[in-house]
């Protein structure tokens, strides 16, 4: 009997019960979510969280909320390919993760919490913030130093006895101007080996010499606002003391949760940039059909019909590198997936960025324009390629890790170099030459 008669596990199927949820999320989302898109500036934040909130009951009467979580965290332990699967939908509006309460950063902060929280800390900040009642930031980010080399952070740490005491100045804290309690990145241990200095903290955004500077206008958003959610924070911690139990995880770990925290978060990225790419190649298609110029429709244009090829055979490429780096975590862990997420994170992130370029160019005027969602998205790919680990970074990381799998010949003769391999092969079939050649 043949050792591969049984079918290949892979397998590209969605189950068809959970099909049915993700058509029902695709109704609601596009129902009841991207209509707020539009006033979302009338709204304000209070505004906002009204109108969201009676969704967010629809999504937990549903069993949808959290829903990639275990059950012990209050989730349905969906997993991370069900998460890309339904982040296809829910990353179409920058507001329906949070309303299916998988939304950046505090699905990465839970995780971690989740992680290397102890019960008291899982009780008084991973509960509610699942729940949905408290908001969390992320707040590594120096603005002096380099953030794609966090063993270069100078945020300090110091044990006092009864307390540690952090300074420091942080940016880039995403939702920190609206956050109940910021997970801090700061050095503990100057002396120790690089990834061993760091350890993480659990701060509330009201202890005192915590100053929430402002949320720093960005390319996503240039006009300057403060408190909403979306906003990057620039913090000072300035002789912020915290208890001895604020401490997340060991001291010096620091690095290693950063590392778990940052492997789903990234992957949970690429999952919602599938969402957008089809958002926005959904308009360029639109377009295509529809609009008239120089004796025929653009979708007969060649030029537009490339875009249109090349922008699907990406899409899908990317939909396939996110849910394979899902799917990998969910079999052997985040650490193992590394190499994937790498893969994806910058390789989806332009795509997603291509896509909605493409979209855009074909509108002309209008895709330029704010009546059109597109240079939103614009703003918002352009930001892909820095945030969680620039494109070079993860370039390097991949490269290195493929490297490790090579090594020079020893003669210093490439392997495959021809007239060396012939030689080889000449020795080799000596006979069948001779004969070949007595032959003649
Ligand atoms: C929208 C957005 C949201 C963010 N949210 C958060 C958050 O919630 N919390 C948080 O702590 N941080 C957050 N950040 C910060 C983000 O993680 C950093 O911007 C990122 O790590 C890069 O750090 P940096 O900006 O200091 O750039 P630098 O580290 O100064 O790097 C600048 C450039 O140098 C180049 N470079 C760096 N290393 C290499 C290399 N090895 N090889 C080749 N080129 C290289 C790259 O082109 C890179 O873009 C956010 C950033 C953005 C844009």
């Amino acid at each position: 009997m043949s050792p591969y008669e049984t079918p290949m596990a892979w397998d590209f199927s969605t189950e068809p019960a959970f099909q049915r949820e993700l058509d029902w999320m695709e109704d609601f989302v596009r129902a009841e979510v991207w209509p707020l898109e539009t006033v979302v500036e009338e709204l304000g934040q209070d505004g906002f969280e009204r109108a969201i909130a009676p969704l967010r009951d629809t999504v937990k009467e549903r069993g949808l909320w959290a829903a990639h979580l275990p059950p012990e965290l209050g989730g349905q332990g969906f997993g991370q390919v069900k998460l890309g699967l339904m982040h296809e939908i829910l990353g179409t509006s920058p507001y329906a993760p949070f309303v299916f309460g998988n939304n950046a950063p505090d699905s990465g902060n839970a995780e971690i919490l989740a992680l290397a929280g102890t019960p008291d800390q899982k009780e008084q900040w991973l509960e509610p913030l699942l729940a949905g009642d408290l908001r969390s930031a992320f707040s590594m980010t120096e603005p002096e130093t380099a953030g794609s080399d966090p063993t270069l952070l100078e945020t300090r740490a110091v044990d006092a006895g009864d307390a540690w005491v952090i300074d420091g100045h942080k940016w880039f804290s995403s939702n920190g101007s609206v956050a109940d309690f910021l997970v801090v990145m700061a050095v503990t241990d100057p002396d120790a080996r690089p990834h061993q200095r760091a350890s993480m903290f659990i701060v509330p955004a009201g202890a005192p010499g915590v100053r929430i500077v402002r949320d720093v206008a960005t390319m996503e958003q240039p006009a300057e606002h403060y408190g909403r959610i979306g906003g990057h924070a620039e913090i000072v911690y300035d002789g912020v003391r915290v208890p001895k139990d604020a401490l997340l995880g060991a001291r010096g770990a620091g690095f290693e949760i950063a590392q778990q925290r940052l492997g789903p978060g990234r992957i949970h990225h690429c999952m919602r940039w599938l969402g957008v790419s089809r958002r926005a190649f959904d308009m360029l298609c639109e377009r295509a059909v529809s609009r008239y110029a120089h004796g025929s429709l653009l979708a007969e244009k060649q030029t537009v019909q490339n875009w249109i090829a090349d922008s699907a055979a990406q899409m899908q490429a990317a939909r396939l590198m996110t849910l394979h780096a899902a799917w990998r975590i969910d079999n052997d862990g985040a650490a193992a997936a590394r190499q994937e997420i790498a893969l994806i994170k910058f390789f989806g992130a332009g795509i997603l960025h291509d896509v909605v370029d493409r979209a855009l160019q074909a509108h002309g005027a209008l895709g330029y324009s704010t009546d059109l969602p597109l240079e939103a998205m614009y703003r918002y790919a352009r930001a892909a390629r820095i945030y969680d680990g620039p494109d070079e970074v993860h370039r390097q990381s991949v490269a290195r890790r493929i490297l490790r799998g090579y090594a020079a010949p020893a003669d210093g003769v490439p392997s495959e170099h021809v007239p060396a391999r012939r030689a080889a092969a000449r020795e080799r079939f000596a006979d069948l030459l001779e004969a070949v050649t007595s032959n003649d």
